[in-house]
Formats: structure tokens, sequence, C-alpha cells
């Protein structure tokens, strides 16, 4: 009767828009003590847009802008869009780079006009050691309480500008965190963005644990600390910087339009990109197993 039981349900997870690749994971669903969410994109639209600005004393605003999007004309990440967008609006033209480099969960880097210029978040600053002088200290911090996520121009080790960019929680989010603690399920974060962002999305959708400014190779270890406290968990991701900590979960989850990486990652595949599809997982792997035990 098992391989019926087992059948009947993946054939019902297919209909839900849920493609079970591990059978064992389907069945450990059910059993889950905790489970972690990537932020950018999962949890929140990860469409972000460029909402503020500063610089430091004698570079122009809009020298700033061009000079970053110059830098991002390469990189396909969301923030790299973002800037890139907020330079076309104001009809500036990006002077001419090359020697693109993307450093992974930190930024990128190009050379422009004999200079070295950067741009990427804290993780990058940590590894340039670069200062960050007080206004744009204090400008970061605002950001940061509004949830908004600050990335920085450096050019020739000099921090010369910020850049604050707006993401939104998505609205199911809030449904998730809910359903999810109401079938006694912890609700973590991962992200690589900054702790104030991480700590202003978590606060707001009352998540339990949060992990933020890790870097990609290290997202799997924040699976493992929780899975060292005895626990069953279930990890949530659509990147490449994912894959990791999708295969070290016990139940590995690609969402939505997720990379070819974080697919054979992982061990279901929520086709729609819906984070209430997680719950109904769940739910259906109870519904589901319960038969059995
Ligand atoms: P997440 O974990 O939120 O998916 P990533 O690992 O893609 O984030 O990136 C982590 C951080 O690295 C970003 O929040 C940003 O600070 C920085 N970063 C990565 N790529 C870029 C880029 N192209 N331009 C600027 N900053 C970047
Ligand atoms: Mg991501």
């Amino acid at each position: 009767a098992i391989p019926l039981v087992v059948a009947i349900n993946t054939s019902l997870a297919a209909r839900n828009g849920m493609l079970v690749r591990d059978r064992i994971a389907m069945e450990d669903a059910r059993k889950l003590d905790a489970i972690i969410f990537d932020k950018t994109g999962t949890l929140t639209e990860g469409e972000h847009g460029v909402v503020d600005m500063a610089t430091v004393d004698g570079v122009d605003k809009d020298d700033a802008l061009a000079l970053a999007a110059a830098v991002e004309s390469d990189s396909e990440h969301m923030i790299a869009r973002a800037i890139r967008e907020a330079a076309d609006e104001r009809d500036l033209s990006a002077p001419d780079a090359s020697g693109f480099e993307a450093i992974k969960g930190r930024g990128v880097r190009a050379n422009i006009d004999g200079s070295e210029v950067y741009v990427g978040g804290p993780n990058l600053l940590s590894q340039l050691d670069s200062e960050i002088p007080n206004h744009l200290q204090h400008f970061a911090d605002k950001a940061g309480q509004n949830a908004q996520t600050v990335v920085y121009l450096v050019r020739d080790g000099e921090l010369i500008a910020a850049f604050a960019m707006a993401d939104v929680i998505r609205e199911e989010s809030f449904r998730v965190v809910d359903a999810l603690h109401d079938l006694g399920i912890e609700v973590a974060m991962l992200t690589g963005d900054s702790q104030d962002v991480a700590n202003a999305v978590a606060d707001e959708l009352g998540i339990d644990t949060v992990f933020a400014e890790v870097l990609p190779e290290d997202k799997d270890e924040k699976v493992q600390e929780l899975q060292d406290q005895g626990k069953l968990v279930g990890m949530v991701g659509d990147g490449v910087n994912d894959a990791p900590a999708l295969t070290r979960a016990d139940v590995g989850i690609a969402i939505g339009s997720g990379t070819d990486v974080a697919v054979q990652s992982a061990d279901v595949i929520l086709v729609q990109n819906n984070p209430m599809d997680v719950v109904r997982l769940v739910k259906l792997s109870k519904a589901s197993y319960r038969k059995m035990q």
C-alpha cells in the first residue's frame, strides 16, 4: 500500500504545482521543525528601486550614479538593474568601463578612466577595508531602519557615494509566516543583505530567527546550525547562491523561476512563484503520510 500512497501523493503534489524530486523529503516535510527562507525575491518582491543617494563633498550625485551604472553594466543582479534604471531615468550616460568582475555576495568591480571602481554592500566594504565617512554612515543607518538596502560606490579605495534601494515584502509572506507558526514550525530568514534590513523585514513579518550578511559560501552552515540544535530543517530559495543550502537542508525547496542550479539542488520544486505553496506542501505531506504511520 505504501507505494500507492506515494504515487497518489506525488501526482496530487504535481497538480498543486509541486514537483517532487525526492520522495523521502516529501515525507519529511510533515515533520519539519524549522523552515529557512531566502529573503530577496522569496519573502520580498526582489524589485529594488533607487530611492535616495548621498555623496561625499566634491562628488556630484549624477556623476556618482553614472559611475555606479558603468560598474554595474555587466551584472544581472537586481541591484545592478535598479542602478542602471536610475541612471537611465536621469538620462545619464555611463562612462566606458572594462575589466568587470563579480565578487560573490559582495558586489562588482570595473576599471573606469584609470581608476578601480567598486559597487557593493557592507560585505564589500569590510573586504576593501574602506572607512565610511560619518554622514554616509548616518545615511546608511537611516536607510537600514527603513528596510532599505544600501550599496556603496568606492573609487580607488575611497568611499564616495551610497545608494538606498527599496524592496517590498510580498503580501503572501505575512500569511506564510502565520500559517507556519500555526503548524508549530519555526520560521527563519537567510540573506546576504545587511543586518539592519534583515531585522526590519523580520520584525515586520514576525520571523523567529535571522541570519544576515551571510556570504554565499556560508549559507549552508546556517542550515547546519539549526540542524545541530536537533531540528529537521527546510530551506526555501531560488538563487544560484542558495544551492548549497538547499542541498544541506533536510527538505530543499526551490521556488518559482528558480535558477537551474537551485532546481537541481532541491528536493521539491514549487512551480508557481507563491511562498504559500510551502505551507501547502507541509499540509499535503501531513495529510498523505498520516495514514502510513
Ligand atoms: P541575497 O542573499 O539577498 O540573495 P546576494 O548574495 O545576491 O544576496 O548579495 C548579497 C549582497 O551583496 C547584496 O545585498 C549586496 O550588498 C551585494 N551585492 C551582490 N551583487 C551586487 C551587485 N551587482 N551590485 C551591488 N551589490 C551587490
Ligand atoms: Mg537571493
